[in-house]
Parts: C-alpha cells; sequence; structure tokens
C-alpha cells in the first residue's frame, strides 16, 4: 500500500513551529503535546518527527530508530502524566477509523475512569 503523506496536514504545521502547541516531551524522533479539544483529563498526542501518515504506514517503514523514539516518548508521557491507575492509547487510522489529521498520532488518554472502549456491536 501507498502512503501519500500531505506536508500542509496541522502537525506537520506544528513539527514546523509554524502553529503552537503545548509540549509534554520531545526527543530526537518525536513530540508529544496536549490535545486542544481533550477528551480526558489527561489527553496527549504522540507524534513521530518523520511523515508517516498512519500507525500502518509508521510500523511498516519507519526505521529502528525512529520506532524507539516514538515508544520512548510514549513511555515518558505515561511516566510524567501520572496515568498509573491505566490509560487508552488509540491510533485511529483513515476513513473506517475516523482519522481527521493525517499524520500519525497515537492518543494517550487518562487520569479518570474511560469506559469501555466501544459500544456492543449490536448497539452500533
Ligand atoms: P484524530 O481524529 O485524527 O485521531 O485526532 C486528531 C486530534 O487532533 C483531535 O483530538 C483534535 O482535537 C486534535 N487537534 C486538531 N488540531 C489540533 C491543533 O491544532 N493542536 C492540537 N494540540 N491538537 C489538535
Amino acid at each position: 500500500m501507498a502512503f501519500d503523506y500531505d506536508p500542509e496536514n496541522i502537525f506537520a504545521k506544528i513539527l514546523r513551529g509554524e502553529i503552537p502547541n503545548s509540549t509534554v516531551f520531545e526527543n530526537e524522533h518525536a513530540l508529544a503535546f496536549r490535545d486542544i479539544a481533550p477528551q480526558a483529563k489527561v489527553h496527549v498526542l504522540v507524534i513521530p518527527k518523520g511523515s508517516y501518515v498512519s500507525l500502518d504506514d509508521f510500523a511498516a517503514n519507519a526505521s529502528a530508530a525512529e520506532q524507539a523514539g516514538f515508544f520512548a516518548a510514549v513511555a515518558e508521557v505515561c511516566r510524567s502524566e501520572g496515568v498509573e491507575e491505566g490509560f487508552r492509547a488509540i491510533a485511529n487510522t483513515r476513513a473506517h477509523g475516523v482519522q481527521d489529521v493525517p499524520h500519525f498520532h497515537m492518543h494517550i488518554l487518562g487520569g479518570e475512569p474511560l469506559g469501555r472502549m466501544l459500544p456492543p456491536r449490536s448497539q452500533n
């Protein structure tokens, strides 16, 4: 599958410093910042600095160093945000996953009970 990256997406603009963000953590390969419209007490987005559209693009095509850097940022966010009692990591992907921003991002949600991930299929 080909992954076409749009360099004008909003997270690309954040990475270029064209749009401000509330940074939680940054390393060579990843940036973590607060979601502008939080859906839980803790709602942080972790994104790679490389141009990857989605989780499957990142998993297939990012280097080992980029993947390690990304997950090091996830670990640091979980540590610093104090989500010992649990959290949810979400990577919405393309149309079925209702992905709004076409730059791979992992939502880290927590700080309070989150309820079940999805309603049972019969209620959809
Ligand atoms: P998606 O639906 O693509 O998984 O999630 C995109 C997320 O990006 C949403 O939760 C939305 O609130 C967040 N978001 C969109 N634009 C901005 C922005 O300019 N700054 C920040 N910090 N978050 C944004």
